[in-house]
């Protein structure tokens, strides 16, 4: 029987991109395969749940719409998992390093990548709905070629849970300005973690 290394599975709004604001039913997917340095995520520590617990967890929450996130959610079965929460009209989205392709089940794709900090790693996943960076001083120009497989491009300033709010704020208004002179780029904050949601 297949099983899932699970982080945890909860109900929130998403607050960052394309869709922040809309609810969705969060599966956090245990392990990744790049280690970035600002992660907040504890993806070591999982529990192994089989489809039918992930299933009726979901289900539980009454919300048509589940993003897989991690971690690096790709590493895992999501054909499987997939096809299981369709079954009940369940629409899928994904929040990727980029590193591994895709299933074509996933309904929304947002590729975030990491080759800022890992220059050799490879983006895979060059097609999709969100283009998410992670600013952290590179140059954008970095981003010419990818920028053309995805519909909507944001820019997130890094947001240090151990910083003080003044310093984040100072990121918050460089990644503002660049926002600014570089057309085609949106602003994306992680609204969540001012609600206390990691
Ligand atoms: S790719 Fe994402 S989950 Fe993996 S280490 Fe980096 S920030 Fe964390």
């Amino acid at each position: 029987m297949i099983k899932y290394p699970i982080v945890e599975i909860f109900h929130s709004v998403q607050g960052e991109g394309f869709h922040a604001g809309v609810p969705h039913v969060f599966i956090r997917f245990g392990n990744c395969n790049l280690r970035c340095e600002w992660c907040d995520t504890d993806f070591l520590k999982y529990e192994e749940l089989s489809l039918d617990e992930i299933t009726k967890r979901v289900l539980s929450f009454g919300c048509k719409k589940v993003i897989f996130t991690g971690g690096e959610p790709a590493l895992q079965d999501l054909r499987t998992i997939g096809s299981r929460l369709k079954e009940f009209g369940i629409s899928l989205s994904i929040e990727t390093n980029g590193t591994i392709e895709i299933d074509p089940i996933i309904d929304w794709i947002c590729v975030s990548p990491k080759d800022q900090i890992y220059p050799n790693v490879t983006i895979k996943q060059v097609r999709g709905d969100e283009l998410k960076i992670v600013y952290c001083g590179q140059d954008l120009s970095m981003y010419d070629e990818l920028k053309s497989g995805f519909t909507h491009h944001y820019i997130q300033p890094l947001y240090l849970e151990n910083e003080s709010i003044e310093s984040n704020g100072i990121s918050f208004q460089i990644v503002e300005d660049i926002v600014k002179k570089s057309p085609g780029w949106r602003l994306s904050l992680q609204t969540h973690k001012w609600m206390g949601v990691l």
